[in-house]
C-alpha cells in the first residue's frame, strides 16, 4: 500500500491558511484519519507534541519522505467546531470547486488582533407611566427621533446602543439629548449585565391554528430525534416568523444553537427588533457592513456560548457554534443565497450539509418558494408545510390588472395608468399609504413597442439592447449598435420608445410629484441607499408615516411590514421577464407575488395594481390570481422540456483570460477533454463567448454541461480542475453548479 500523508494546520485560522505541514499517516490510523481530523504531532526542532487539524490528505510526499515526521496519534472529536468547519469547507470544495484554502478562507473568520468593543446598551429610566407622558409631548412636537426610540424603549427597556444607532437610525446626538434631559443613560456590559432583569423578554404571540400545527408537528419529530428539511410555504403575512420562533425556542431549550437566514435587504430593525423581544441578549446579527472585527467579535461570543441564536445573512452559516440544532432559511427563494465568489455555494445546499453534520434540521420558508425547494417536497424530500392565510385575519389584497396595451389604445401615454392614479388619489385622501414598484430589472431604458410589446433586442445575444445618447441603441453585452429607426419592426407601429429614462425610478419619482403635488413622496433605490443608515432611514420615515408614497425598486418589496400601506401599484410587471436566463419567469412571479405582499397587512384591506404589455404571460397571470401551485406546474413543463434545474442539473464553466485567443483555444481543449471523459446520459455545449463576453478586458468563455445527475458533473468538475493543474495556460477557470444567474 502507498504511503499516505497528510497537509495540517496547527494555528487553524483564516491567515494561517498557507502555513500547512506534511505529515506521514501511520498505517494503524490510516482508516480514522480524515479531513477535519484533530492529530497530535511531533513539531519543531525538540519535537514537542501539538495538536493539528488536518485539511488535506494525499500519497504525494512535498519533501524527502525520509525526514518528513509521522503524526503520533488521532483525536477525533465531534463535539469540536473546527473539525466540523473543516468538513464543511472540504465538502464545499469538492462540490462547488475551489481550492481547499479558499473554501477554508470562507468558513473561517478573519482573526483581527484588536480589543473588543465594549457593548454598549441606552437603558430607560422613566417609569412607563412618565415614558408614555414624554412620548406624547415628543409626537405633538414631532421630535420624531426622540419619538421612535422611546416607543421602542417603552416595550424593552434596555438596548444594545449598535442596534439603536445603526438599524433603528437614531444618532448619538439624540441620545445624547435624552440623556441630557435624564431620560436615558447609556451603560456599559458589564453595568448592563448586572442591572437589567433578563424577564424584559416579550410573551410569545398565541399562533393560531394552522401556526400551532405546524408548530407542534415539528417539535414533536424534534423530540423523536427525527432531522429533517421541512418548507413552510405560507402566504405573504401569513405568521412564519412566529413559527420559526417556536420552533427556535424549543431547539433553545434543548441547548442548542439555532442559525436565522434573512436577506440582508430584509434584515430591519423591525425584523431583529422581533427577534430580540423574543429571546433577549442570546441573539446576535451580522451583516454585510459590519467590519472585520465586529464580525470576529460576534463569532467569537457565539464560540463562547453568549449567544444561542444568529441572524444574517449567508454567510451567518458559519457561525462557530459548536452544536446547532436548527437552521432557518427565510425568504429561501432569494437569489442572495447564492454566492457568487469561489466557491459558488448555495446557502440551502450548505445549511443542509452543515445540519448532516450536527444532527440539526433546516426549516425553509416562502411565500414564494424556489421551484427547487418546492419541486423537493412534492418529492418527498422536504416535508411540506402549509399557511394558507394571513396570521392576523387580514385578507389577502384584491388584485387588478391594467393592461398598458389598452391604456396606450385609449390615448393615455404617461407611465401611470387611469385607474392607478385614481386609486393612489383615493388613498391620499384616506391619509392611507401607498407604495410604487418598478421592476427594474432590465431597465437600462429598452425600448419597446406599447401596441404589440415587442422589444428590441440585439441580433447576436439574447438580450433587449438600451437606448443611449444621439438615438443609438447598444448592446451592453457584446457592443452591438444600430441607430433608432422609430418604428417597430414586428407590427410597424410609431409608439416605440424607451420606457421611463435609463434612471427608472428617478423619472417615476419626478413624475408622481408632478401628478400628485399635495404628496410627501420617498424614493429607494440604489442611488438613494449609498450611504451607510440610507436604507434604514427611508424606512423608518416611511414606517413612521412621515411620507405618502414610497418609489423604489425591488428593494422595497422584502418582508417589510406598513400597516397603513393599502396600495401598492406595480409600474411594469414584464420588464424582468426580458432578462435572459432560465429563471426569469420564475423571478417575475416573485416579485410580483412579494411585491402584492406588501398592501393590506393590517386591518385596512388592500389592493393591488399591476400594470403590464404582458397580461397573458402565465408568470403575470399566476401572481394575479396568486396561484403559486399553476405557475410552478406551468414553469416545470418548461424546466422539464429543456432540461434545466430542478428536472436536471447543469455545470456552468467559465474560462476567463485577457487574450481573447488562449481563451477561446483553452476553452476549446477543455470542452474536448469534457467530452472525451464522459460518460452516460451527459451532453456538453460550447464553448461559447459568454452572455456578457467581456468585462474589464477579460475575456469570458463558457461551457455549459448538462445531466440528470448532479454527482455526475461534479466528477466533471473534477476531472475539469485537473486538466487545469496540469496545462501552462494562464487561462483561469470557475465553476458555477446550478447557477442563479446568466453568464
Ligand atoms: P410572515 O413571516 O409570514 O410574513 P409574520 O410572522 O411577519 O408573517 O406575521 C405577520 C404579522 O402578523 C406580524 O405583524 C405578526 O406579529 C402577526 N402575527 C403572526 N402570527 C400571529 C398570531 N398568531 N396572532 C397575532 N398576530 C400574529
Ligand atoms: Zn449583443
Ligand atoms: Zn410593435
Amino acid at each position: 500500500m502507498k504511503d499516505m500523508y497528510a497537509e495540517i494546520i496547527v494555528d487553524i485560522s483564516c491567515e494561517n491558511l498557507d502555513h500547512t505541514f506534511q505529515y506521514r499517516i501511520p498505517e494503524g490510523i490510516a482508516d480514522r484519519v480524515c479531513v477535519g481530523s484533530r492529530v497530535l504531532i511531533p513539531f519543531g526542532r525538540g519535537n514537542r507534541e501539538i495538536a493539528g487539524f488536518v485539511l488535506d490528505i494525499s500519497d504525494n510526499p512535498r519533501f524527502d519522505p525520509q525526514k518528513t515526521k509521522s503524526i503520533i496519534s488521532v483525536q477525533n472529536d465531534d463535539t469540536l467546531v473546527e473539525q466540523k468547519l473543516i468538513m464543511l469547507a472540504y465538502w464545499m470544495k469538492s462540490r462547488y470547486g475551489s481550492t481547499m484554502n479558499r473554501a477554508l478562507a470562507t468558513v473561517l473568520p478573519v482573526k483581527k488582533n484588536i480589543r473588543a468593543k465594549e457593548k454598549k446598551s441606552v437603558r430607560l429610566l422613566l417609569s412607563p407611566g412618565e415614558a408614555m407622558e414624554k412620548l406624547e409631548l415628543f409626537t405633538a412636537k414631532k421630535m420624531v427621533a426622540r419619538a421612535r426610540l422611546l416607543r421602542e424603549l417603552i416595550d424593552i427597556p434596555s438596548i444594545d446602543y449598535r442596534l439603536v444607532t445603526a438599524k433603528l437610525n437614531i444618532s448619538a446626538a439624540t441620545i445624547k439629548a435624552l440623556c441630557d434631559q435624564g431620560i436615558v443613560d447609556v451603560v456599559s456590559e458589564r453595568l448592563y449585565r448586572n442591572t437589567v432583569n433578563p424577564t424584559a423578554k416579550s410573551q410569545a404571540v398565541e399562533l393560531n391554528p394552522s401556526q400551532k400545527k405546524i408548530a407542534d408537528d415539528f417539535i414533536s419529530e424534534y423530540t423523536k430525534g427525527v432531522r429533517s428539511t421541512y418548507l413552510i410555504h405560507g402566504v405573504t403575512g401569513s405568521g412564519k416568523t412566529e413559527v420559526y420562533m417556536q420552533m427556535i425556542d424549543h431547539v433553545v431549550a434543548c441547548n442548542r444553537q439555532v442559525i436565522v437566514l434573512i436577506p440582508e435587504i430584509a434584515l430591519t430593525y423591525q425584523t431583529v427588533m422581533r427577534f430580540y423581544k423574543r429571546f433577549g441578549d442570546r441573539v446576535s446579527t451580522l451583516h454585510s457592513k459590519l467590519s472585520d472585527g465586529e464580525r470576529y467579535d460576534q463569532f467569537e461570543r457565539a464560540r463562547k456560548g453568549e449567544i444561542d441564536i444568529m441572524i444574517g445573512p449567508r454567510s451567518a452559516l458559519f457561525t462557530p457554534f459548536s452544536d446547532i440544532g436548527l437552521i432557518v432559511i427565510d425568504e429561501e427563494h432569494e437569489h442572495t443565497y447564492k454566492s457568487d465568489q469561489m466557491p459558488k455555494y448555495h446557502a440551502r445546499e450548505v445549511a443542509e450539509k452543515l445540519a448532516s453534520i450536527h444532527g440539526a434540521s433546516v426549516v425553509l420558508g416562502s411565500a414564494t418558494p424556489s421551484i427547487e425547494s418546492y419541486h423537493a417536497a412534492k418529492a418527498g424530500k422536504y416535508k411540506l408545510y402549509v399557511l394558507s392565510e394571513r396570521a392576523k385575519g387580514a385578507l389577502l389584497p384584491a388584485i387588478n390588472c391594467v393592461d398598458l396595451r389598452e391604456e396606450l389604445k385609449s390615448g393615455n401615454r404617461s407611465m401611470l395608468s387611469e385607474k392607478l392614479r385614481l386609486s393612489i388619489e383615493e388613498r391620499l385622501a384616506n391619509n392611507e399609504q401607498v407604495m410604487l414598484f418598478l421592476n427594474r430589472r432590465g431597465l437600462a431604458g429598452f425600448v419597446s413597442c406599447r401596441e404589440c410589446g415587442e422589444v428590441v433586442k440585439c441580433p447576436h445575444c439574447d438580450v433587449s439592447l438600451s437606448k443611449h445618447k444621439y438615438g443609438k441603441l447598444k448592446c451592453h453585452y457584446c457592443g452591438f449598435e444600430k441607430s433608432e429607426t422609430g418604428v417597430c419592426e414586428k407590427c410597424g407601429s410609431r409608439l416605440i420608445g424607451a420606457m421611463g429614462n435609463g434612471a427608472g425610478t428617478q423619472a417615476v419619482e419626478e413624475m408622481i410629484k408632478k401628478s400628485f403635488p399635495q404628496a410627501v413622496v420617498l424614493r429607494m433605490d440604489a442611488d438613494t441607499t449609498k450611504q451607510k443608515g440610507d436604507y434604514e432611514a427611508i424606512l423608518s420615515s416611511f414606517a413612521n408615516r412621515e411620507a405618502d408614497i414610497l418609489v423604489g425598486t425591488q428593494m422595497i418589496v422584502k418582508g417589510h411590514d406598513f400597516p397603513f400601506v393599502t396600495l401598492v401599484g406595480i409600474l411594469a410587471a414584464d420588464m424582468s421577464l426580458n432578462a435572459s436566463d432560465y429563471r426569469a419567469a420564475e423571478r417575475t412571479f416573485q416579485l410580483l407575488v412579494q411585491a402584492a405582499g406588501r398592501a393590506g397587512r393590517d386591518s385596512r384591506p388592500g389592493e393591488v395594481i399591476i400594470q403590464t404589455y404582458r397580461p397573458d404571460h402565465y408568470a403575470v397571470k399566476a401572481a394575479m390570481t396568486q396561484d403559486y401551485e399553476a405557475f410552478y406546474e406551468e414553469e416545470m413543463g418548461y424546466r422539464g422540456l429543456l432540461k434545466y434545474p430542478p428536472c436536471g442539473h447543469m455545470l456552468a464553466i467559465m474560462i476567463e483570460s485577457k487574450d481573447e485567443k488562449e481563451c477561446a483555444v483553452f476553452a476549446g481543449s477543455l470542452a474536448e477533454e469534457v467530452r472525451n471523459g464522459i460518460i452516460g446520459k451527459v451532453s456538453v455545449i460550447g464553448p461559447t463567448p459568454a452572455t456578457i463576453s467581456r468585462i474589464k478586458d477579460i475575456y469570458r468563455f463558457m461551457i455549459y454541461v448538462k445531466s440528470e445527475n448532479a454527482e455526475m458533473l461534479i466528477k466533471i468538475k473534477d476531472t475539469a480542475e485537473e486538466y487545469c493543474i496540469g496545462t501552462e495556460s494562464n487561462a483561469r477557470v470557475s465553476f458555477d453548479l446550478d447557477p442563479m444567474n446568466a453568464y
